[in-house]
């Protein structure tokens, strides 16, 4: 198991490696059984990032790219490994965020910085919550619904696919999958309920050291 906390989802180089997961598979259960998150991290990620070294393994150039820096300058890449970076990077990202951004349930308490500017710009943690479903219930077909922030301010929003906000200029907090392979196993179509189960197993220290970061790099 290694201590996660503070890793950014985007900084590591070529050739990409499986992250461990943060946790055991069996901590998240019931919420998310080990049988899916088994799945998810073990097939689907593995798969991005295979994908991915695939894709970049004849283009020496970016081997020290960052991820981030990937996902934040497609446009600047041979225009054949766009689309594969963009998809495959972009899931490797946002898998390696949305395993860190989860923690076994009751292993982490709500408060900090992040807490405290959600009761500014949402009024309470339940109304948060509320938006945040209403947003995740909206992806059509499959995608992601992410707290990120600007600076200090707080925002909701969906991306499609792969795709990730930092190509917005937007700082990552937290994210949900809502692609069906995140817990049709488990779920099957009752997309509600899953999202009412990931809110007890949010890391508000993960996302709140992310919230600290966001700050520090608005300065
Ligand atoms: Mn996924």
């Amino acid at each position: 198991m290694q201590n996660s906390l503070f890793i950014s989802p985007g900084e590591e180089t070529y050739p990409f490696r499986l992250r461990p997961l943060p946790y055991p598979a069996n901590s998240l259960s019931p919420f998310i059984n080990q049988e899916t998150l088994l799945l998810h991290h073990g097939k689907h990620l593995a798969k991005y990032v295979e994908e991915l070294n695939k894709a970049l393994k004849p283009y020496p150039k970016y081997h020290n790219w960052p991820l981030t820096r990937l996902l934040e300058n497609i446009i600047l890449l041979p225009r054949e490994i766009q689309t594969p970076v963009l998809n495959n990077g972009g899931g490797v990202y946002n898998h390696n965020l949305y395993f860190n951004a989860m923690a076994p349930p009751g292993s982490k308490a709500q408060k900090g910085h992040l807490i405290d500017r959600i009761k500014i710009d949402f009024s309470s943690p339940e109304d948060f919550y509320i938006l945040f479903k209403e947003k995740a219930l909206e992806v059509f077909g499959s995608g992601y619904t992410w707290l990120a922030a600007k600076g200090s301010a707080l925002k909701i929003l969906n991306t499609p696919n792969q795709n990730t906000v930092l190509p917005l200029g937007l700082y990552p907090l937290f994210l949900i999958d809502v692609w069906e392979h995140a817990y049709y196993l488990q779920y099957q179509n009752r997309r509600g309920e899953y999202i009412d189960n990931f809110f007890k197993l949010i890391n508000w220290q993960y996302a709140n050291a992310n919230y600290l970061n966001s700050l520090k790099t608005s300065l």
